[in-house]
């Protein structure tokens, strides 16, 4: 089989940006996607559609010698076979330690410096009876595994618990609500040779769902130093080679506890499309190839709003007043990321 520079496990919006990435560096890419109408079809050199089944990665294996993912939800004995044949960025134990909150929020509370909201493995409701009390009667349910934009999570306290005593408690987690003043991300983009690390922004979120991203994020000049070196600790601990966003909460008294990380580009990021010299693709790319990445020099103060569900129905209004980035989804969902755009602030 013919090969191609770049493997993405994953084809939606972030799969979707770096293909359009590697095209920008002249560079071909391959498309893992489990549906078979997705964001990244329209940009990709050559796609395999499949669900993960052995003959369709082995054919997805051979197609390249270097792999990257646009989301952390992939079974771990794909992660390890990509990773024991080819190089995949950043690798499967890193991947892997995302891919569970509650190995995640182990793994952050093992580093100095780093901290998390308190929490509880949750394997029966007597469980979750005993730690909403610890945690001081109220908590977020958080399913460990495959969740995304607030799936599989369950606000409880003393009015709603019971309900959950049939609730079939797989792998969860429960955490302390916060009262946090606000919520900012920091993206990573390191390699064996350098580092580069986009300034915190301020992202705004509504049911779960990231709405909007501000750059920059207006928290005072310590906590941003602060954001930035625990997001260095982090992806120094890991080894990370690629790319990692550490979303986080900043409490009242500016401190700083960790959210959860994402061993890929981030929707917080989009803005770098536009008003950084080098984008989040663009860094992850060349932490790949050239193994060393850029400053991201951002070149204005702005702001990214996502398009979510019958919003988009505005699309051609939305085209004529902005810079608009269409996800080419098929099918209109409520929740559904359809788009965004980018306006200077
Ligand atoms: P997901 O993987 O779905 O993004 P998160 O853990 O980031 O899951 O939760 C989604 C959103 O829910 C967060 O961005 C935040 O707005 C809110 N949230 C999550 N955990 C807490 C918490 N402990 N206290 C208060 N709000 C929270
Ligand atoms: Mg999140």
């Amino acid at each position: 089989m013919k090969k191609f520079d770049l493997g993405i496990i994953g084809g939606g919006q972030l799969g979707m940006f770096i293909c359009q990435a590697a095209k920008e560096l002249s560079l071909t890419s391959v498309v893992y996607s489990n549906t078979e109408d997705f964001s990244a079809q329209r940009f990709c050199d050559h796609f395999i559609v499949g669900n993960y089944s052995n003959e369709s990665i082995n054919e997805f294996i051979e197609s390249s010698d270097l792999f990257t993912i646009e989301t952390e939800n992939i079974p771990k004995t794909v992660l390890r076979k990509i990773n024991r044949r080819k190089k995949l960025f950043p690798n499967s134990d890193i991947i892997e330690i995302c891919q569970n909150r509650f190995e995640e929020k182990n793994f952050l509370n093992s580093i100095d410096n780093v901290s998390t909201a308190r929490f509880r493995l949750v394997k029966n409701f007597k469980d979750l009876e005993e730690s909403l009390k610890f945690l001081g009667n109220q908590g977020i349910l958080k399913s460990c595994k495959f969740g995304y934009d607030g799936k599989g999570q369950y606000f409880i306290n003393k009015l709603n618990y019971r309900e959950f005593e049939k609730f079939s408690f797989d792998e969860f987690i429960i955490e302390e609500v916060l009262d946090f003043k606000k919520e900012i991300s920091v993206i990573i983009c390191k390699t064996n040779q350098n580092f580069s690390i986009y300034p915190p922004v301020e992202n705004l979120h509504k049911n779960s769902i990231l709405r909007k991203t501000t750059y920059p994020a207006k928290i005072n000049k310590r906590t941003s130093e602060n954001a930035k070196n625990i997001a260095l600790s982090i992806s120094s601990k890991l080894g990370l080679v690629g790319i990692l966003t550490v979303e986080m909460f900043v409490m009242k008294d500016n401190s700083i506890l960790v959210n959860e990380l994402a061993p890929r580009p981030h929707n917080s990021g989009h803005w770098s499309l536009d008003f950084c010299e080098t984008s989040q693709f663009k860094n992850l790319i060349l932490s790949i190839f050239d193994g060393k990445v850029k400053n991201p020099n951002p070149t204005q103060n702005c702001k990214m709003i996502n398009i979510i569900g019958a919003d988009y129905k505005k699309k051609e209004q939305l085209k004529k007043a902005y810079k608009f980035y269409d996800y080419f989804k098929g099918e209109i969902r409520p929740l559904r990321k359809m788009g965004h755009y980018t306006i200077k602030n």
